[in-house]
């Protein structure tokens, strides 16, 4: 399986940003900036439906069958990424039923890890949402040190999951967003505002204000095509 470099030469660690900042940086990258950079953040309808919705399952606990288990809230992480989260639901399948706790989850023991993710809304598929999931694959790849082919989006409004396949794209998708994300963060950067449809649901439109700070892309090009200098 192909990884893509993350690290910038010489740096062990990075700082661990939170996984919903992949979801939010592919929504809009000035929203993650100003959520993650800035500290600004601002209730809407959907943010309050989102955060009720995930009350629930994030209660910790687990439920436990012969040759499975299913882990609800689990604290994740990625030391080779820098990020940290939870995951709503992870359902860990073994390869034979065990008494002995403590040897159950070694890689040998362990058939299939598959993690699922909470949304509330009606079944459809979002990049941002595939791209917040396949980075809890990653982090749960590292921690059960086992290649995660696919999870799941749990739709709370049609009741139904969508099967979400980690292919080389999806990953190579993921990590980008990880990296940009990484770089926004420690160069303190907000990207300029790009008034889009997306716009009318973003819970921190009253702060951002696209009408007014995005500036139409024609202009931004006639700008460059006339001051800049650079070859
Ligand atoms: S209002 Fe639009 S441009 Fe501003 S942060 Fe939200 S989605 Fe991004």
């Amino acid at each position: 399986m192909q990884r893509y470099p993350i690290h910038s030469a010489g740096t062990s660690e990075r700082e661990r940003f939170p996984l919903s900042a992949i979801n939010q940086y592919l929504y809009c990258p000035r929203r993650a900036a100003l959520i993650h950079v800035e500290g600004t953040f601002t209730d809407n309808e959907h943010t309050l439906i989102g955060s009720q919705f995930h009350e629930q399952a994030d209660l910790p606990g687990y439920e436990k069958a012969a040759d499975t288990e299913m882990l609800r809230a689990l604290p994740i992480w990625s030391q080779r990424l820098g990020l940290s989260g939870k995951c709503d639901i992870v359902e860990v399948k073994f390869k034979r039923p065990s008494k002995r706790k403590k040897s159950r989850y070694l890689p040998e023991n362990v058939e299939s890890v598959y993690p699922v993710e909470y949304k509330k809304g009606k079944r459809r598929k979002f990049d941002n949402d595939d791209a917040q999931l396949c980075a809890q694959a990653l982090c749960l790849e590292e921690m059960f040190g086992q290649e995660i082919p696919q999870g799941a989006i749990f739709h709370a409004s049609s009741k139904r999951r969508r099967e979400v396949e980690f292919t080389e794209d999806l990953r190579r998708l993921t990590e980008q967003a990880i990296e940009a994300m990484h770089r926004l963060i420690e160069e303190e950067a907000v990207p300029q505002a790009v008034h889009k449809p997306q716009c009318s649901e973003c819970s921190l439109f009253d702060h951002c204000l696209p009408e007014i700070t995005s500036v139409p892309p024609t202009l931004v090009r006639a700008y460059r095509a006339v001051f800049d200098t650079t070859d």
